[in-house]
Order: structure tokens, then C-alpha cells, then sequence
């Protein structure tokens, strides 16, 4: 355990180096930047996948949902078929 500076309000708070800790002068999370960076990223991360047309949301129906994981399931045998596909294609001689 040790301390860091906050990026706050530039007291000295007890670190223990969890991302998520807060400062005990100011009460704003330490992370400062690097937790910006990580929250930024899971956003991104967040977005992407709610994107993705198969995403399964809480305000889904159950149909929709039905659908959706039936989606999910043949985009990955889709997947292996292509992967299988580009695999004997590059076993083929010649
Ligand atoms: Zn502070």
C-alpha cells in the first residue's frame, strides 16, 4: 500500500493501487487519467457490442431475444464454415 497524489485537489491520499480508489481529502476517484482511459475503453467496448446486430438487450422480447441468440448461433457455424473454407484453401497444393 501506498500513497498517491491526487489529480484533484493535490493531497497525498492512501493508494492501493486499485484504479477505483477514492481520494480521502476530495472524495474524486485517483485513477485521474488512467481511469478516464479505462472508462473511455469500456464505453468503446460497450458500444461496439451493442452494435453488433445479434446484441441481446433487457428490453428485448422474449422473441426478439429468441431470435437473436438463434442469430448468434449460426453467425458461428457462418464462422467455422469460413474458417474450415479458408483452411482447405490453403492446404490445397498449388
Ligand atoms: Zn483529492
Amino acid at each position: 500500500m501506498g500513497e498517491k497524489k491526487c489529480p484533484h485537489c493535490g493531497q497525498w491520499s492512501v493508494w492501493t493501487t486499485d484504479i477505483n480508489d477514492i481520494c480521502e481529502h476530495c472524495g474524486k476517484p485517483l485513477g485521474g487519467r488512467d481511469l478516464e482511459y479505462k472508462e473511455q475503453r469500456d464505453r468503446d467496448t460497450q458500444a461496439n457490442e451493442e452494435q453488433w446486430i445479434f446484441y441481446i438487450k433487457e428490453t428485448d422480447s422474449e422473441f426478439v431475444k429468441g431470435m437473436k441468440k438463434v442469430g448468434n448461433f449460426f453467425y458461428t457455424i457462418y464462422l467455422a464454415i469460413i474458417t474450415f473454407l479458408a483452411w482447405v484453401i490453403a492446404a490445397l497444393p498449388g
